[in-house]
């Protein structure tokens, strides 16, 4: 869907390269950005705020005592990743509208500037555009990284709402992609509202937006859950 929307807006700016022309693009297309990633955090919050649930559930029954009922074990609600949902997106969206809109915004003056001032031709500063601004690979890097940020985010809103005493647990790939800093932290244990130590920078989970991007762009790490060893 990003890719689509690179694509869209890069077929309408090439279309008319004035000023006004490429201003009336991006406003568009910054509203569109608002919808779309609305979108995006509601339904990764739904998908991964319910596997957590669902995989917290099994935590809570492991550590009830044998002779209770199992199957009265209730459910987490449905409202603990709805309200963290809608925390987040009104927490991120602009600001993730903000940060994509303006690199592209920059590419395009950029292209548009220098590409005419070179003597090239309308058509192909529209074609250059196309293959900048249209890039899916990085459509797909900013979606990937949204997707594993607002994933984590999910569930540790769902692992809060839970109310069992547990410990958050940072899990790395361990491939020669992962980040030396990250494959370090690989089984850090910390409370829940705690934040990780990673590479001098504190995480609340792996992905968080607040860190440095150079800690958080491409990012594969995963939060996990674990019962409080007793003291
Ligand atoms: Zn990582």
């Amino acid at each position: 869907m990003l890719r689509r929307e690179f694509r869209l807006l890069s077929r309408v700016v090439a279309h008319d390269l004035s000023e006004r022309g490429v201003d009336n693009a991006l406003v568009h297309h910054r509203h569109r950005l608002g919808t779309l990633f609305r979108r995006f955090y509601h339904n990764v919050f739904h998908t991964f705020g319910k596997r957590t649930a669902l995989k917290l559930v099994g935590v809570r029954k492991s550590a009830d005592s044998e002779d209770e009922d199992l199957d009265q074990t209730p459910d987490l609600p449905d409202s603990v990743w709805r309200t963290a949902a809608e925390a987040y997106t009104d927490k991120w969206t602009a600001r993730k509208v903000t940060d994509v809109d303006a690199t592209t915004k920059k590419n395009i003056r950029a292209y548009v500037g220098s590409g005419l001032s070179e003597g090239k031709s309308y058509s192909q500063v529209a074609d250059d555009i196309f293959d900048e601004v249209g890039d899916q690979a990085r459509a797909d890097l900013i979606a990937r990284t949204e997707v594993h940020s607002a994933s984590q985010a999910a569930s540790l809103a769902v692992a809060r709402g839970s109310g069992l005493d547990l410990d958050h647990q940072w899990l790395a790939t361990e491939d020669a992609r992962t980040r030396e800093d990250h494959a370090d932290a690989d089984g850090q244990t910390v409370p829940l509202d705690e934040p990780f130590e990673v590479g001098g920078d504190q995480l609340a989970f792996p992905g968080d937006p607040n860190a440095p991007a150079t800690q958080a762009c491409n990012c594969r790490c995963v939060e996990v859950y674990v019962t409080k060893e007793p003291e």
